[in-house]
C-alpha cells in the first residue's frame, strides 16, 4: 500500500464530465489498495474570470479580499470531487487550505507556505477516506484566507505530499510529462523521461509553467518525487540530451537608464530603489559610453514593470542619468541541462542559431546550466523551435 498524492489542473477539472473522469481515475488508485489525498485547482478559466470581475468594480482591488474571491474557484472543485466520489460510493472529505492547515505568510496573491500540517488529512487517510484539498490556499497566523500565487495548486500539491509523507506526488494534466520545450509552442518537442531538480527548477523559473517553481523547490528539499502525467493519455519519450530543454517567457519588461555617471555607489542606488519597493531584478547588463557615462539595462517582472520605471525616472533626476526608457515586448528565451557543464559552445552554437534566423539578442545571462536571451517578443516562439531543432531535441518523426 503507497501512499499517493494526485494533483489535478484547470483543464482536468474543466467542467463535470472531467471531474467525473477524475473520479474514476482517482477511485481505480484507491481500490488499488493505495491511500489518496487529491489537490484540485479551480476549473479552468475560472481564477481568471474571478479576478477580472475584482478588475471591473477597481483597478487595484484589495489584495485580501482578491484571495477571499480566487479561493472559491477550489472550493467549487473539490466539493463537487468529494459528491462525485460520494455517489460511486466511496468515502470522501473536501477540505479547505486553512482546515488542512496550509499555514502561509500574510503576502496576498503570493503567499509562502510556513508550515502544514499533515493531521487533518491522514486522519482521514487512516479512516478509510479519500481525502479531497483545495490547492493554491492557505491561511496566514490570523486566519486570513491567502493564495500561493497563480499556478501555485502544484505548490500545495507537493507541499502536502512532504507533509503527509507521501510517496509520490503525481501531477495531472494537459501533457503527459516535462518536454524538451512547451509542446505547444514547439510541436516537435519530446517527453523527457527524467529531469533532475536543479533543471526543472530552471525551466519552471524561465517559464515551463507545467511546474510552479516553488512546487519544484519543495519537492527538493523534502525528496518528494514528482511524476508529470496526462489526464487525456498520450505518450512520447527520449533520451539524455546536453541541453534537456528550452523555455520561453514573455513576462519581464526591461528599463534603460541612458548615460548614467560611472561613478561608485550608483548601481546601488538605482537597484536599492527598486528592491526597497520589493520589485525582483532578473538580468543586468551595463555598457560603457564615452566621456565616463554608463547606460545601465535590467529585466523586472511585468507585472511591477509601471512602478519601477516611475521609481527609476526618480532616480534617474536625483543622479543626473539622462533619461530613462522601457519596453514590455521582449521575451526571454532560455536553454537548460546538465549537460552543459561538460560541454563547451554550447552559448556560441546559441547565438549563432539564433543570429542566423536574424534574430538579434538584446541581453544575455548565463548559469551553469542555463543560457538566457532576451529578444524582441514577436521572435519568441520562432527562436524556441530554432533552438530546438538546434539541439538536437525535435521528434525523429516529426
Ligand atoms: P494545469 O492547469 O494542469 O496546472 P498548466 O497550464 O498550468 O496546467 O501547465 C501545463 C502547460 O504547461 C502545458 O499545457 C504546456 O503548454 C505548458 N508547458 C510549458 N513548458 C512546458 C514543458 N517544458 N513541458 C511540458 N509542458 C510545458
Ligand atoms: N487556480 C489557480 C490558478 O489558476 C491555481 C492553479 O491552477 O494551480 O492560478
Ligand atoms: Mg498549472
Amino acid at each position: 500500500m503507497s501512499l499517493i498524492v494526485q494533483k489535478f489542473g484547470g483543464t482536468s477539472v474543466a467542467d463535470l464530465v472531467r471531474i467525473q473522469e477524475v473520479a474514476k481515475r482517482v477511485a481505480k488508485t484507491y481500490d488499488a489498495g493505495n491511500q489518496v489525498a487529491v489537490v484540485l485547482s479551480a476549473m479552468a478559466g475560472v481564477t481568471d474570470h474571478l479576478i477580472q470581475m475584482a478588475e471591473v468594480l477597481t483597478d487595484t482591488p484589495d489584495k485580501r479580499e482578491l484571495d477571499v474571491l480566487m479561493a472559491t474557484g477550489e472550493q467549487t472543485t473539490v466539493a463537487l470531487l468529494a459528491i462525485a466520489l460520494k455517489k460511486m460510493g466511496y468515502k470522501a472529505k473536501s477540505l479547505l487550505g486553512h482546515q488542512v492547515r496550509v499555514l502561509t505568510d500574510s503576502s496576498s496573491g503570493s503567499a509562502r507556505i510556513l508550515d502544514i500540517s499533515g493531521d487533518a488529512i491522514r486522519d482521514l487517510l487512516d479512516k478509510g477516506y479519500i481525502a479531497v484539498v483545495a490547492g493554491f490556499q492557505g491561511s496566514d497566523a490570523m486566519g486570513n484566507i491567502t493564495t500561493l500565487g497563480r499556478g501555485g495548486s502544484d505548490t500545495s500539491a507537493v507541499a502536502i505530499a512532504a507533509a503527509v509523507n507521501a510517496d509520490v506526488c503525481e501531477i495531472y494534466t494537459d501533457v503527459d510529462g516535462v518536454y524538451t520545450a512547451d509542446p505547444n509552442v514547439v510541436p516537435k518537442a519530446r517527453k523527457l523521461s527524467t529531469i533532475t531538480y536543479d533543471v526543472m527548477l530552471e525551466m519552471s523559473g524561465l517559464g515551463a509553467k507545467v511546474l510552479q517553481i516553488r512546487s519544484v523547490e519543495f519537492a527538493k528539499k523534502f525528496g518528494v518525487p514528482v511524476h508529470v502525467r496526462s489526464s487525456f493519455n498520450e505518450d512520447r519519450d527520449m533520451e539524455r540530451m546536453v541541453v534537456a530543454g528550452v523555455t520561453v517567457a514573455k513576462s519581464d519588461a526591461r528599463i534603460t537608464i541612458t548615460k548614467v555617471p560611472d561613478q561608485p555607489g550608483i548601481a546601488a542606488r538605482i537597484f536599492q530603489a527598486v528592491a526597497d519597493a520589493g520589485i525582483s531584478v532578473d538580468m543586468i547588463i551595463q555598457n560603457t559610453r564615452s566621456g565616463n557615462m554608463t547606460d545601465v539595462t535590467f529585466t523586472v517582472p511585468g507585472a511591477d514593470y509601471k512602478q519601477a520605471l516611475e521609481i527609476e525616472k526618480k532616480v534617474a533626476e536625483e543622479i543626473g542619468a539622462e533619461d530613462v526608457a522601457g519596453d514590455e515586448n521582449i521575451a526571454k528565451v532560455s536553454i537548460t541541462g546538465v549537460g552543459m557543464k561538460s560541454h563547451p559552445g554550447v552559448a556560441a552554437r546559441m547565438f549563432r542559431a539564433l543570429s542566423e534566423e536574424g534574430i538579434n539578442i538584446l541581453m544575455i545571462s548565463t548559469s551553469e546550466i542555463r543560457i538566457s536571451c532576451v529578444v524582441e517578443q514577436k521572435y519568441a516562439e520562432l527562436a524556441a523551435r530554432v533552438l530546438h531543432t538546434e539541439f538536437g531535441l525535435d521528434k525523429k518523426d516529426g
